[in-house]
């Protein structure tokens, strides 16, 4: 663990293994902190506060920036730690190193961004001014899926605003969190300012950052479960809260869509991470007469994707991330074809050879999916891509609105007011129209309803962690 600048076991020298899900050999052991670890580190978070607050926005940007290269230098060894430990094949895992990187870069720069106002006053002695300040400490809790790329989206942010920060990653995968920490400290950003807590249990953790004191805003990624548990905890002692949560993105293919073009953009975004995605299309809705031509097309390119391990540079589909996501995975599909989906590649474990140790499921496409099935609902996380045929009559919009979630949703159209009806009708935080990629470092990420509150990334993902300070000044 980093605390206070320090690499340190735990207080009591516990420690828990880490496992590649694609082989099942343990790659290493981390400290499994506990409550005094916890502690610790945000006492070093809270004294670090004053200074790290009071350099200016130029001196913050120039440690952020520093990262940013020394990340960038570190490109290929991060994304070897990634696919190791979480899974994903390298090229992806390279791409998300640098989307990681993106971060580092942009809030260097947004840094210097950090405007307060001043507002007319009624009364002739009056000035008002209004300031932004730090919130304080900062907890951040982050997932496995996007082991790297989660950590700067928020200690990015959260360090350009003068915010020091207590992390704890996914218990699946702290070495990337590791790593990133090696790189902080290459950069020399103050002892204290960020501190990285590992752990088998979460529990302690996320009770410490809801109910210590010293703690100002907590940040999470993860379920829709936790972060709701989390809030309502975070509520009881009023912190500032942002939450990525959950989602079940709908994939809308309009009749004048070319099924060609948009199966090729279903199976990209439906597949990447192994659909290990918050953003990843949970129900793909096609006109009923276009159902079999996008079928075939989308299972064609299914098939010609390669399972297996990461480092494999022919590799397209990684392992999932352990043995439950593997049972989620089956329930789900067993439940769809006892209810009538028709199977139509998939929807088995994958056991051969040297995936036999791993926790493959294969990538599967379903036909016939209606609402009574669970993964019409549920957020799936794993391989399968359900489909789901619609007649001219019905609302397609309305039925993709139909989810508790609204992270994101992806429209395939020619037509320019279908798009724009469609990107203002669906509530969703996030919309790619005829595009599969609408995430960027410039960008805000973030979902409605179920999936969360607060953006990230963007001019808007500082401003989680500023307060709004307002100055009546009588002259
Ligand atoms: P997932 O199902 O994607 O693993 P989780 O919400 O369980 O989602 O995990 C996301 C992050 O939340 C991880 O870092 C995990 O350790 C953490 N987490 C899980 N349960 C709790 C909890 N009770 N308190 C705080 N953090 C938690």
């Amino acid at each position: 663990m980093f605390i206070d600048g320090k690499w340190r076991d735990a207080q009591n020298n516990a420690v828990f293994d880490v496992f590649n899900p694609a082989t099942g050999e343990v790659l290493a052991q981390v400290p499994d902190g506990s409550d005094k670890d916890i502690s610790l580190a945000i006492e070093a978070a809270d004294r670090a506060f004053s200074s790290w607050s009071a350099l200016t926005a130029y001196q913050r940007s120039h440690y952020l920036y520093t990262a940013w290269k020394i990340m960038l230098d570190k490109k290929e060894d991060l994304a070897r730690i990634m696919t190791r430990e979480q899974g994903k094949p390298i090229a992806a895992a390279r791409n998300e190193v640098q989307y990681g990187a993106d971060f580092l870069l942009w809030f260097a720069e947004e840094a210097k961004r950090v405007y307060g106002q001043t507002i007319p006053s009624a009364r002739p002695d009056q000035r008002f001014i209004v300031l932004k300040q730090p919130v304080g400490v900062v907890g951040a809790i982050t997932p496995w899926n996007y082991p790297v790329s989660m950590i700067t989206r928020k200690l990015a942010p959260a360090l350009a605003a003068g915010c020091t920060v207590v992390l704890k990653p996914a218990e699946a995968t702290p070495l990337c969190a590791m790593e990133m920490f090696k790189i902080f400290e290459e950069a020399k950003i103050p002892s204290g300012v960020v501190n990285l807590v590992t752990t088998l249990d979460p529990k302690p953790v996320g009770a410490q950052f809801v109910s210590n004191p010293i703690i100002r805003k907590l940040t999470f990624t993860g379920s829709t479960r936790v972060g709701k548990m989390l809030a309502q905890e975070a509520a009881a002692h009023m912190k500032r809260i942002s939450l990525e949560l959950g989602g079940h993105a709908p994939f809308i293919v309009y009749d004048d869509a070319d099924p060609v073009h948009a199966a090729k953009g279903a199976v990209l975004v439906k597949f990447l991470n192994t659909g290990q995605a918050c953003i990843s299309p949970n129900r793909i809705f096609v006109p009923r007469h276009m159902v079999d031509a996008f079928t075939k097309e989308f299972t064609l390119r299914v098939n010609a994707m390669k399972p297996g391990n990461g480092m494999d540079k022919d590799v397209r589909i990684g392992p999932l991330v352990g043995p439950d996501a593997v049972s989620k995975v089956e329930n789900q599909v067993k439940d769809a074809l006892e209810k009538g989906a028709h199977l139509i590649t998939g929807g088995k474990r994958l056991t051969e050879g040297p995936l036999e140790k791993g926790y493959f499921y294969a990538p599967t496409v379903l036909t016939h999916v209606t609402k009574e099935m669970r993964i019409y609902r549920e957020e799936t996380f794993g391989p399968v891509a359900p489909i789901i045929a619609y007649d001219p009559d019905d609302d397609v919009i309305e039925m993709a609105n139909d989810t508790v979630y609204g992270l994101a949703a992806y429209v395939y159209t020619k037509s320019t007011s279908r798009a724009m009806s469609a990107f203002e009708r669906l509530k969703f935080g996030i919309i790619g129209i005829n595009d599969i990629n609408p995430t960027s470092a410039a960008a805000p990420f973030g979902g409605m309803k179920d999936s969360g509150m607060g953006r990230e990334g963007s001019k808007e993902g500082i401003n989680e962690y500023l307060e709004t300070k307002l100055g009546g000044f009588s002259i």
